[in-house]
């Protein structure tokens, strides 16, 4: 049976060419970037290379802007706490209800240990208030964390104009975005758009390098402390020898993004609404979650009334289809996703959420294929489910009240 991967929000395949670039830094040129014989310079050469294509992918910052880490998680935590420790004059920090737990459980730790934290709500499309930002920051704020799109939605925040507004009310408070969903996706103008961004963060497994390296931006001047302290590497920002055929690898994603970005858009862009128009057309009693908001092409997530996400999930892998029912970190549990809570998505509608995410691997074979399984799937547990008229292919009656009755609890 053929895979059908739809869950390029969890991970990617690594591509070729980034395979290609990484294999010679695991064999002939395994140097330490560190080490003064002649040998070893193609490692350190092939790391300042990567620093200038990741700074370039960035909208031409400044290579010494860069941080290469293991992941994302690491790059928002460096960022996080590292702010905190630099600045214990400011005891405020502001983030969403939406944030990936790299933010989000961060964040509940500094509550816990002191700090105040603002959690911004969101609307029943995912979108942000701006005026709810702007009534949030105070005079002790220390930090903005608010990422650029959303891994369960898709869902896209204004950060260019949050950072905007945070610099213009106090040039003190540092504004920080997770990219891990955008990057390779959006534009990342780090010296345009987003030059009031000080702290970016992403991974490379999230745009077709491998799993295990990820870059931090810190804006020049921007008070950090380092998390991981030892050698001298990353300019003393970050000890730990470097993982030199990782980095090479994230470098060439970034630049393989680039490269056909447009074309790969508009063709992610005109499956994923495919997609989504033919769930929606194929199943009743479907919505789509964060829809009416600005969202990055590749991601549908949809709320099937009346079953359980994963139930379908368990379907679904049963015919060789790849989803996720939420972020890949929560899956293991079968808590509702924070993320669709906050939005008042209702309960059993949070339950039946299932997220579909392409990538530029994806076919228009694969959308057929999705198209003709998920509509059986669903036909399939509604069948069994006490909720369902089958007779009418509608919920009974009595289920659509409690449907409406059933609305989430804010976190
Ligand atoms: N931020 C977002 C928005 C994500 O989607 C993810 C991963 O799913 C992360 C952070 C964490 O990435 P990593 O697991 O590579 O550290």
């Amino acid at each position: 049976m053929r895979t059908i991967y739809l869950d390029n929000n969890a991970t990617t395949a690594v591509a070729p060419e980034v395979r290609a670039a990484m294999e010679p830094y695991f064999d002939g040129e395994f140097f330490n970037p560190s080490s003064a014989y002649d040998r070893a310079s193609s490692a350190a050469q092939a790391i300042k290379r990567a620093r200038a294509a990741v700074a370039g992918f960035l909208g031409g910052v400044d290579p010494s802007e860069i941080l290469f880490t293991s992941c994302a998680t690491e790059s928002l935590n460096t960022a996080l706490y590292g702010a905190v420790r630099a600045n214990p004059a400011r005891r405020h920090v502001i983030t969403t209800a939406v944030e990936h737990p790299a933010v989000y459980e961060v964040c509940k730790d500094l509550a816990r240990s002191g700090l105040e934290v603002t959690f911004l709500p969101v609307d029943r499309a995912g979108r942000l208030d701006l005026r709810a930002f702007i009534q949030a920051l105070r005079p002790d704020t220390l930090l903005a964390a608010i990422m650029h799109a959303n891994n369960e939605t898709g869902v896209i925040f204004p950060v260019e104009e949050l950072a905007r507004i945070a610099k213009e009310t106090d040039p003190a408070v540092l504004f920080l975005t997770d990219a891990t969903q955008t990057a390779g996706k959006l534009p990342l103008a780090l010296r345009g758009a987003m030059r009031h961004v000080d702290l970016l963060a992403f991974s490379g497994h999230k745009l077709h390098a491998p799993k295990g390296v990820g870059a931090l931006f810190v804006r020049r001047g921007t008070p950090i402390r380092p998390f991981m302290i030892g050698g001298h590497q990353e300019g003393g920002r970050r000890a730990g020898t470097e993982n030199v055929p990782y980095i090479v690898g994230l470098a060439r994603a970034v630049e393989l993004a680039q490269e056909d970005h447009d074309a790969v858009e508009v063709r992610i862009r005109r499956l994923r609404d495919r997609l989504e128009a033919g769930l929606l057309e194929r199943i009743p009693c479907v919505e789509v979650n964060g829809q009416g908001a600005a969202r990055i092409p590749n991601t549908c997530n949809i709320s099937v009334h009346f079953i359980e996400g994963e139930g379908m999930l368990y379907q679904l892998n049963a015919q060789g289809i790849c989803a996720s029912s939420g972020s890949a970190c929560t899956s293991g549990s079968l808590e509702p996703s924070h993320v669709l809570r906050a939005m008042g998505v209702p309960f059993t509608a949070v339950h039946g959420s299932v997220r579909l995410s392409l990538s530029r691997y994806n076919t228009d074979e694969d959308v057929d294929r999705a198209l003709e399984v998920f509509p059986q799937v669903v036909a399939n547990l509604r069948r069994l489910s006490p909720y369902w008229d089958t007779a009418h292919d509608r919920p009974r009656p009595e289920s659509e009240a409690m449907m409406r009755e059933s609305v989430a609890e804010k976190p």
